[in-house]
């Protein structure tokens, strides 16, 4: 062990869903025995009561469900017509699925710089990107933070642009008291088992408190076609399973809590962090005034020291990650979009700059001193 390390190891991982699933077991079994007796698998009455529960949730008329929080930016596009020649402005600063939707039918994506305290779109930078081909703006919830939602809906309303959420990293978290997935025209969410509501494999849901779009992405999301075997267009196949529907049915009940306790754990970090005089060496995370942030991700940023910090964090037994390494106008895949290094400085230097520490509902305050403590070594070594 090196000199820097602490003094008694602990395990603790990014993630843990294992506690999680203690909460849930009994009501999880008895559901998935139900589905198998049944052996309606796809869709069906499980699916139906879910979107009834997510839409409640999320303060909005409709929710449809679909096969992962991808396949949901997809059929979003989708649905708003989006296609060849069309762009959509979004932000570098994401998970892949946000900008590959757009690409997908053809269409631009068009990206703006982050706020470096937020890292969410830099909303006073998204009026000088509109062209006559936006066709629509794609905010992502990052971290669990909403975006500026008043400043993007006012300047989309301005140009009678459609806005799209990613709340993939965002159920639950809310502006002004409005939920994420109910502010733009079309909400979407990822059931990934690892987002704050996860399923027990890949699961996606759309909001919308339009009625028309919602009639659309129920067409769309069963190829096209609502009577069996009659296409009205060409859609997709993607449906949510009755074994993910009941899982997750266990888990919202129990979701505002886990989001609270995430929350409490982020103030317990930033605080301790404060108090050990640390946060001239890391930025902690910014909440918003007026946000609920649910803290899918805590993270911090700490300079050129990044890779080593994640390197000492692994050694002393700390789960660690990079959310995300490569900004989404640097992707190879994304080359003829003709963008280069520099065009995007502040997405560019947090994904230089930042790690998430791990954060979960049963993290003890045992482990987050730990994790705390490990940091501190890494900067003032003994
Ligand atoms: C997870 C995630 C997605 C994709 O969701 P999947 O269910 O994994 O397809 C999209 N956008 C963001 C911001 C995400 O975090």
């Amino acid at each position: 062990m090196s000199d820097s390390s602490v003094k008694t190891k602990m395990s603790v991982p990014l993630l843990d869903l294992r506690a999680q699933y203690s909460a849930i077991r009994d009501r999880v079994r008895e559901s998935v025995d139900r589905v198998f007796e049944s052996q309606a698998f796809v869709l069906g009455a499980e699916v139906e009561a879910l979107e009834e529960e997510v839409a409640r949730y999320s303060q909005t008329r409709h929710a449809i469900a679909c096969a992962s929080g991808s396949d949901a930016l997809l059929l979003a596009m989708m649905a708003l017509d989006v296609k060849a020649g069309d762009e959509v402005i979004t932000t570098p600063h994401t998970f892949f699925a946000t900008a590959s939707s757009v690409t997908r039918l053809g269409a631009r994506p068009i990206f703006v710089d982050i706020d470096p305290r937020t890292y969410n779109i830099n909303p006073a930078s998204i009026e000088a990107a509109i062209t006559e081909r936006t066709r629509a703006i794609m905010p992502v919830h990052i971290y669990g933070q909403c975006a500026e939602m008043d400043e993007i809906l006012e300047v989309a309303a301005r140009h009678s642009i459609a806005v799209v959420e990613d709340a993939a990293q965002a159920i639950g978290a809310g502006d002004k008291g409005r939920r994420a997935g109910s502010m733009g025209a079309i909400g979407c969410f990822s059931f990934y088992p690892s987002k704050n509501l996860g399923g027990a494999g890949d699961g996606g849901m759309l909001t919308t408190n339009d009625d028309r779009l919602a009639e659309r992405l129920r067409i769309l999301h069963v190829h096209g076609g609502v009577t069996k075997y009659h296409h009205t267009e060409v859609g997709i196949n993607s449906r949510l399973d009755a074994l993910q529907a009941v899982v997750l049915r266990a888990k919202l009940p129990h979701l505002d809590e886990w989001s609270n306790q995430r929350a409490r754990h982020a103030r317990r970090y930033i605080e301790l962090f404060a108090q050990i005089g640390l946060t001239d060496k890391v930025g902690l995370p910014f909440v918003r005034e007026d946000a609920r942030h649910i803290f899918h991700l805590f993270v911090i940023r700490v300079g050129a020291s990044r890779d080593a910090l994640i390197n000492h964090l692994r050694e002393n037994g700390v789960g660690t990650e990079v959310y995300y390494p490569v900004p989404l106008h640097l992707q190879k895949c994304f080359q003829y979009l003709g963008y280069k290094e520099g065009d995007f400085p502040e997405a560019e230097r947090a994904a230089r700059e930042t790690l998430a520490l791990p954060i979960y509902p049963e993290l003890t305050d045992e482990q987050l001193h730990y994790v705390v403590d490990v940091v501190r070594q890494f900067f003032e070594p003994k």
